[in-house]
């Protein structure tokens, strides 16, 4: 085992080492965000039958070609149909039915003539329009045809499909499972937030930011609290995560005194596939397979663990779930100020990407310590800083990962501000 791996190379261990967990029948109401597991045809046309699209006259079109508002064609109303129902007689020769929208197009009916282009005179209706055949008629299987594919795998549900699966009579729908993920925070130092922080004790944010990372993804947190910087304690929080689907630590995985994380996964029998990745923030973290399943020991810097949560964690969930893109997208904005780095790591910088005239600007957060969490509050985007270089120039291009969803509703349309590039880092 090498001892520090490239991003590039940790990913794709990762996701190499990831599977769906499996998938469920859930009723569709359950069902917004999830990851559909099944191809959907629709077993039927819609609309079912060729139906009127307005409140008006049925009517046979071939009649009333010489119709105008000078000169009517008067035709007698045999009935009334309302929407949902089927009309007990025919239109023939001379004859309409009064339609409302959505009912069934009588038989010998071809054309709707709208009400506001009619006038009654008791039980006659003359009609002031010519109209073409078909005209203000919505034909069965306009919207959807019987067979076709609607809702294709791996998609994320959204009101729209949801709307659409109950238009085709489907009360559930196969969806992925969501993985359970334990998050165990280590560290003597720690307690929860209504803990005592005399004695030099920090809350442990990990423990919140991780599972809201987890919710985030679709997934679902199972909080394990804070185990002790004590082989005993670290060995049962890791035993007790057995249970879940991925197994997430926070801090205890440097090579310090009180870093137990990696003597106790070995101890468990994990297949540990990298313990250091050539990142800033976030070197030591540790990934492999406890009793085959995925587990990410993370550094316990908030944000080096927020950070490769991002890189590794998340894209590993969204598979997991069957998602079709599991990467943040990448922009390329134009940097405000010059960066400097010393070479060797590749680099995730806090940054605020604007936009300006000729497309994005991106600045740093300002302090960028990896236990600067507010640097994380302040960013909407993981600025890529590439391992090779040490410097990239104030007006120059970067690619940074957005990571703020609502950076999309906030700037609109991207077409106008410039592409979406793939992911370099
Ligand atoms: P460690 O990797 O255990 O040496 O932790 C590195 C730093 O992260 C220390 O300053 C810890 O106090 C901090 N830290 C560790 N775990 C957490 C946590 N769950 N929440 C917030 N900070 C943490
Ligand atoms: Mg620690």
């Amino acid at each position: 085992m090498k001892q520090s791996i490239t991003v590039g190379e940790a990913r794709e261990i990762v996701l190499g080492d990831v599977h769906p967990v499996g998938t469920e029948k859930i009723p569709i109401p359950e069902s917004l965000g999830r990851v559909l597991a099944e191809t959907v045809t629709s077993p039927w046309d819609i609309p079912p039958v060729d139906n009127s699209a307005m409140d008006g006259f049925a009517v046979r079109a071939a009649e009333l070609v010489r119709a105008s508002p000078e000169h009517p064609v008067s035709l007698e109303v045999i009935e009334e149909l309302p929407a949902g129902r089927i009309a007990k007689r025919s239109v023939g020769e001379g004859t309409a039915i009064r339609i409302m929208t959505g009912a069934p197009i009588p038989a010998g009916a071809d054309a709707v003539v709208r009400m506001e282009d009619s006038r009654s005179e008791g039980s006659l209706a003359l009609m002031q329009v010519a109209v073409q055949r078909g005209e203000h008629v919505r034909r069965a299987g306009e919207d959807v045809q019987r067979g076709q594919t609607v809702l294709e795998t791996g998609i994320m549900l959204t009101p729209a499909a949801i709307g659409m699966l109950a238009s085709l009579g489907r009360a559930f729908v196969r969806v992925n499972q969501q993985p359970r993920v334990a998050v165990l925070s280590t560290g003597d130092e720690l307690v929860d937030v209504d803990g005592d922080r005399r004695d030099g004790k920090i809350i442990a944010s990990n423990t919140y930011s991780l599972a809201a990372q987890v919710r985030e993804c679709g997934a679902i947190p199972v909080v394990l609290g804070i185990a002790a910087d004590t082989r005993e304690a670290v060995e049962a929080g890791f035993r007790e995560a057995m249970t879940c689907d991925v197994i997430l630590s926070s801090g205890g995985v440097s090579v310090g005194d009180y870093d137990f994380v990696n003597d106790v996964l070995r101890h468990l029998g994990s297949e540990m596939k990298f313990w250091r990745v050539s990142m800033k923030p976030g070197h030591p973290l540790a990934f492999g397979l406890l009793g085959g399943k995925p587990v990410f020991g993370l550094p316990g810097n908030p944000v080096s663990c927020m950070v490769s949560f991002e890189q590794f964690v998340r894209p590993a969930l969204l598979r997991m779930m069957g998602h079709r893109h599991i990467f943040r997208p990448v922009v390329r904005a134009r940097l405000s100020r010059t960066l400097r780095q010393k070479p060797g790591r590749t680099a995730f910088l806090r940054v605020i990407v604007t936009r300006v005239r000729d497309g994005l600007a991106v600045d740093t957060t300002g302090n960028q310590s990896s236990g600067v969490l507010l640097s994380m509050v302040q960013a909407n985007g993981l600025l890529v800083f590439p391992a090779d270089q040490a410097e990239l120039a104030q007006g120059s291009w970067a690619d940074v990962q957005i990571i703020d969803p609502a950076f999309w509703r906030e700037w609109g349309p991207f077409s106008s501000m410039g592409e979406v590039v793939a992911d370099r880092s």
